[in-house]
């Protein structure tokens, strides 16, 4: 099935936002194998927005818009897919009801202008917006092209895209089925070169991703029947995971912090950490988790070198010598914390966070994470970003120590 993307918006077209429903819808369809042969992006113009929604008809048999569905005199998205199929947009009772609902449970009414969006093609399926006011539309065109309107905003396409959308699509009794497989400590080109000849499988699908110090992929089948699907995603995981062993931490919704939390918790081990130029980020995820109390004993931000000889022990003498951004400060601090808390592990993190403040022989990004207990070390990065994402980075690279040394505790008992 050919596919193809309208985003309207003239802020799109001004660069104001970026589109990223379409890289969203583009990178959803691909995985149930529709083939989108284009993207168009259309400013709020009546005129042109109707000759899009005519050009994708004559070329395309799935239509996907998104935007241009809110009450205000620059949506008309609806009122150009109309144009484009010869038709006048009519009123629709079960629109306006679950409008008003909306508004009522937030207790407002709905004006004049939000009536506009209870308008629709004749004929259209009306799927319901769960987060916001306008309703998405299913319409079909006239040799029985599958024409959706989705609202603008990302928070309600996407769910309104996978409940109802998504489902659609998986026509014949096809399912979708996926499966990520998350790692860490892995150079991106290392990934590329191990899974090579896997990526051009078309059935399991296989993409790479990376977000925020991580990499993961994701395993998409199309199946007609879900045991043989689940099948076919364990094989290809285990693939995956077999040729990048040392580095997958973990599948679908794991986080680091998680696993760290459940390897501690398996092994009846705790932890304690004190962080400088992280300013507690690290103790936040490992906290973020359900049950943390089981093992997670003591977080101090030692921020000052005060704070770093007075609450950690970190000698006069170290911080003279070596500076506070130091191998041996980090090590301290992991000691001292550890020793405070009595925990089987303690985290010392020091580094310069920047914008400010660093030099050239300790530039900012410099970070030293040390980790005491277990033989543990201190690991010295060189981190690049502003201020929140080396705090964010530094904080991860914290987790994926810990990671490393559990998983290697588990694995040699
Ligand atoms: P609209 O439905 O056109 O009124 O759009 C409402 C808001 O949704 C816009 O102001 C944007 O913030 C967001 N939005 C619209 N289109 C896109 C898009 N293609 N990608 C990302 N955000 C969008
Ligand atoms: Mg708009």
């Amino acid at each position: 099935m050919r596919g193809e993307i309208i985003s309207v918006g003239t802020e799109l077209l001004l660069g104001q936002i970026v589109d990223t429903n379409a890289r969203y819808l583009s990178e959803q369809l691909a995985a149930c194998g529709v083939s989108v042969h284009w993207q168009v992006t259309v400013g709020d113009n009546l005129e042109r927005v109707t000759q899009a929604f005519r050009t994708a008809m004559d070329r395309a048999e799935l239509v996907i818009a998104s935007g241009g569905l809110g009450p205000t005199s620059d949506d008309l998205t609806r009122q150009a897919l109309a144009c484009a199929l010869g038709c006048k947009l009519v009123h629709s009772e079960e629109a306006w009801h679950q409008l008003q609902r909306f508004f009522l449970q937030r207790d407002r009414t709905p004006s004049e202008h939000d009536r506009r969006q209870a308008l629709i093609v004749p004929g259209a399926r009306i799927l319901p917006n769960l987060r916001g006011t306008a309703p998405g539309l299913q319409v079909e065109g006239p040799a029985g092209h599958r024409i959706f309107l989705l609202p603008g905003p990302p928070n309600e396409l996407i769910p309104m895209f996978e409940g109802q959308v998504l489902p659609s699509l998986a026509h014949n009794g096809m399912v979708i089925l996926s499966r990520y497989v998350r790692m860490v400590g892995i150079p991106e080109a290392k990934l590329s070169e191990r899974l090579d000849d896997l990526f051009a499988s078309d059935n399991p699908t296989l993409a790479p991703y990376a977000s925020s110090g991580e990499l993961y992929v994701r395993i998409t089948v199309r199946t007609e029947h879900v045991p043989s699907g689940v099948e076919e995603l364990d094989k290809m995981e285990q693939r995956v995971s077999q040729r990048l062993a040392p580095y997958v931490y973990g599948r679908d919704q794991d986080t680091l912090e998680m696993v760290v939390g459940q390897l501690l918790r398996e092994g009846r081990k705790t932890l304690s950490v004190a962080e400088s130029c992280t300013g507690g980020r690290l103790a936040s995820r490992l906290t973020g988790i359900a049950g943390s109390s089981d093992f997670f004993l003591l977080g101090i931000v030692a921020y000052s070198d005060e704070s770093k000889r007075r609450d950690l022990g970190v000698s006069d003498a170290l911080l003279a010598r070596e500076g506070a951004v130091s191998a041996d400060v980090a090590r301290a601090m992991a000691d001292g914390v550890r020793a405070l808390a009595k925990s089987d592990y303690g985290v010392g993190i020091t580094g310069i966070a920047g914008p400010t403040g660093g030099s050239l022989e300790k530039p900012v990004g410099l970070v030293y994470v040390a980790v005491a207990g277990g033989g543990g070390e201190v690991k010295e990065y060189r981190l690049t970003g502003d201020r929140g994402t080396i705090q964010e980075r530094a904080a991860q690279q914290a987790l994926v120590q810990l990671w490393q040394l559990l998983r290697d505790k588990e694995k040699n008992g």
